[in-house]
């Protein structure tokens, strides 16, 4: 298992773990953007976005409900805050393990690329 992220959800790699449970993960990104930047990966490996099909797509409601606890306890939820994935090379996806980010706390550009 040499994927960065798996070894972070198994406790194998330490991280700031803000939230775990059986299908999500939630940790501090080592290189913030963002006063407030958390990784929200599922447990399970998927490269990217266009790995998921069928039931797999429950596990991406769930991170959104965990990335919305998570801005209210970080207390961006009101100031607002950005939900982005990058999911394969040209969309700037560099750990090749599905992740969502959780960017806040600072006025966010309107850029999206
Ligand atoms: P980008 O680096 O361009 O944002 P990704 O969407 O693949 O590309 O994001 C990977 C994210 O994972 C980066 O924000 C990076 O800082 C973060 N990261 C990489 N390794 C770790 C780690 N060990 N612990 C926490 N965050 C990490």
């Amino acid at each position: 298992m040499n994927c960065i992220f798996c070894q972070i959800a198994s406790g194998a790699i330490p991280s700031a773990i803000l939230h775990k449970d059986e299908s999500a993960v939630a940790f501090r990104d080592i290189h913030p953007q963002a006063p407030v930047h958390i990784v929200i990966i599922p447990v399970k490996h998927f490269t990217n976005l266009t790995e998921l099909k069928g039931i797999d797509y429950d596990v991406v409601a769930h991170i959104f409900e965990v990335a919305n606890d998570l801005a209210r306890k970080e207390g961006i939820a009101e100031s607002g805050y950005r939900i982005a994935v990058n999911s394969g090379k040209e969309g700037g996806q560099v750990v090749q393990h599905l992740h969502f980010h959780l960017l806040g706390g600072r006025q966010l550009s309107g850029e999206l690329g």
